[in-house]
């Protein structure tokens, strides 16, 4: 197995094609693991304290060895950077065709650094490369870009496929995303901003050329076994018909929403409260986000206009269904209470490639200052130009503030373009008033659209993520859904990980699932098949035999897992390199100590059991529970002697 990455130094207009050996294959797997070390080993030579808008950021796209294999199993492309926002190691997945077009050019790494004179493109066709003027397309959303670049390249030797930034990213500002297609959003921690800083507008990609299988036959054998379990699954029908938010009616079960900057956790309304009207009234047909998946969750909307009051406004707008977390952001944290508007705030948010996890939270964080009068009429106008009621639900001024972020165009802009710590903490400042326990952030100022309070292992994953709080990293599914079963087959048959009113193997959960899911990260496929059966579709064992035909590289389950294990203590090593410590790993002031007062765990308070949690997420890591940093022995344990004696140069390892 090998690979080739393109590095392109903008500054100098430079473009270089590498080879990546099979050795760094056989230590980091591909996908995610390769573009962290493509990163590390970036900022030996660069200083890990730069400006993350300046040129000294780099910007990696990666895809992993199963992606567009027929293994079936999806395709997530990976975009990895230091991070705008938080100022810390920053990554975000997205799918669509991009990754698959990818895949079949000469390249399946892309590593940007420096900045270009002007706007540019970047043009890949096959093993062609070129920088292109992007001055007619600086100024346009991500779907007019995609569009305009699909009419401008033709279709041979294929159809354009493209990676783009909105005038968010022109604009820097900190939570801006890249956008796959025009429909699927990289959307965490603000890549589009780097893009931006780098006059980099997007990235072009046609080709036709072959991808290497070492084992075809043992791939086609895996991919059928594949296909025939996900035929005899019956959770995926549902999920086929819903996707996420299928999580909708279940989240409202257990009181797991995050309604009005989570002073509640119940969503509100008839109409948001069953994913099945959404189905009914909007949903067209369904169809897969890559070309490489057994499953297909997307689906196309239609909105006709008579459906409520509301979709009169937005009587022909057609995108894609909206995601729990996009539903969460809007029918949750802004208490929007109709369908349309929310799949509306979905594509608006898409189009103009925004983080609507960060933004809702700003949004939601000045209407609960204007909800307990905390500003006034003068304050609003002051922020805005204009008046603005900022009540719950109202699309008008949501769609105001969204633009204000996305061009900045007035004092909300300006201080909230990086999210809601960092806006809440500015806006303290400029009216003398502190005002964050309002705002609702975890590890790095990072926010996040679920209830976390009486579940541990989420609000873990919220402190510790290594990219900013976020639950995909290390997902706690075993003890929302109360999996005794997964609990016993993870832990030797104990089944605390499955139960709320223990903090025991909560912290080891984080620590385990976030191995885990760093190898799917790596290996380039979409997380949701592993989810519909994780006890069946292992990443260790199952996909590691699809592993080993696409690549070669056959190891046992436990050679996988401290695989994935090494892959995040790398990212771990760039934090701490940057300087984050324990008292990093944390979170806002209302998770931590206001009892919710609604669902099912009424007077559920992170406080309780957070340290006891983190203490328990560090021992299963063996890191220092003190500091939080990396050990010499558990780094040499897994053969990162190397990071080790980097971060001692630091005072960035455990004494
Ligand atoms: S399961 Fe859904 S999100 Fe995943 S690759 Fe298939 S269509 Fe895309």
């Amino acid at each position: 197995m090998e690979s080739r990455l393109l590095r392109v130094d903008l500054t100098k207009r430079e473009l270089k094609s590498e080879v990546i050996p099979h050795s760094v294959f056989e230590k980091w797997i591909g996908g995610s693991g390769i573009n962290n070390w493509i990163m590390w080993e970036h900022f030996l030579t660069h200083d890990i304290n730069c400006d993350p808008r300046g040129p000294d950021n780099i910007f990696v796209f990666g895809v992993g060895p199963l992606a567009g294999t027929g293994a079936g199993s999806g395709i997530k492309g990976r975009i990895t950077f230091k991070s705008p926002c938080y100022n810390m190691f920053g990554d975000s997945a997205g799918g669509g065709k991009f990754p698959y077009a990818v895949r079949f050019t000469a390249f399946e790494y892309i590593a940007i650094t420096g900045k270009a004179d002007c706007p540019v493109y970047l043009h890949i066709c096959n093993d062609e490369v070129a920088l292109v003027d992007a001055s007619h397309l600086w100024g346009k959303d991500t779907k007019e870009t995609h569009q305009l670049l699909q009419a401008e390249l033709g279709s041979y030797p294929s159809k354009a496929h493209t990676l783009t930034i909105s005038q968010a990213g022109e604009n820097q500002v900190g939570i801006a995303s890249v956008v796959s297609d025009a429909l699927r959003i990289h959307a965490r921690c603000g890549g589009g901003a780097v893009l931006g800083s780098k006059n980099l507008k997007a990235i072009a990609v046609q080709g036709n050329g072959g991808l290497p299988v070492k084992m075809p036959d043992e791939m086609l054998a895996w991919s059928d076994d594949f296909r025939q379990k996900i035929d005899e699954n019956e959770a995926v029908y549902g999920f086929k018909r819903r996707g996420t938010l299928g999580a909708v009616e279940m989240y409202q079960h257990i009181g797991s929403h995050f309604w009005r900057n989570n002073q509640g956790n119940m969503f509100r309304g008839d109409d948001v409260t069953s994913s099945d009207n959404w189905v009914k009234k909007y949903q067209k047909y369904s169809e897969v986000c890559s070309s490489d998946c057994f499953i297909a969750c997307d689906s196309k909307y239609k909105i006709k206009g008579d459906e409520s009051e509301a979709a009169a406004k937005y009587a022909g707008e057609t995108f894609r269904r909206p995601e729990y977390l996009t539903t969460g952001s809007a029918a949750g944290a802004l208490d929007v209470r109709d369908w349309s508007e929310v799949g509306h705030w979905g594509k608006i948010t898409n189009d103009y490639g925004i983080d609507n996890q960060d933004l809702s939270c700003s949004i939601s964080f000045l209407m609960e200052l204007k909800q307990r009068d905390l500003i006034s009429r003068k304050d609003v106008v002051d922020l805005f130009g204009r008046e603005q009621s900022l009540e719950w639900g109202n699309m008008d001024d949501i769609e105001n503030c969204v633009e204000s972020v996305v061009f900045k165009k007035d004092l909300f802009g300006e201080l909230f373009c990086d999210g809601p710590y960092l806006g809440a903490l500015r806006y303290s400042e400029r009216q003398g008033k502190n005002f964050m326990k309002y705002a609702i952030y975890g590890k790095g100022g990072a926010s996040f659209t679920e209830e976390m309070r009486p579940f541990p292992t989420w609000m873990n994953n919220m402190a510790v993520a290594s990219r900013g709080a976020d639950h995909l990293k290390g997902i706690g599914l075993i003890e929302k859904f109360q999996r005794q079963d997964l609990s016993k087959i993870y832990f030797d048959g104990r089944t605390e990980a499955a139960d709320l009113s223990t903090p025991e193997l909560k912290g080891a959960t984080t620590a385990l699932v976030e191995n885990q899911v760093a190898l799917l990260n790596s290996y380039g496929v979409c997380m949701f098949h592993w989810m519909l059966d994780p006890a069946g579709y292992t990443p260790q064992e199952y996909y590691g035999k699809a592993y080993a035909a696409a690549t070669g590289i056959d190891r046992v389950p436990e050679e996988l897992m401290r695989d994935g294990e090494r892959i995040c203590n790398l990212e771990k090593a760039i934090n701490s390199r940057i300087g984050m410590r324990r008292e990093h790993d944390t979170i806002c002031e209302r998770w931590m100590w206001e009892p919710t007062d609604e669902g099912m765990y009424p007077g559920s308070v992170a406080a309780n059991v957070f340290e006891e949690v983190l203490d328990e997420y560090y021992d299963w890591r063996g890191w220092e529970r003190q500091t939080g940093l990396q050990t010499r022995e558990k780094l040499e344990s897994l053969d990162l002697g190397d990071v080790a004696e980097v971060l001692a140069e630091d005072g960035a390892l455990a004494s």
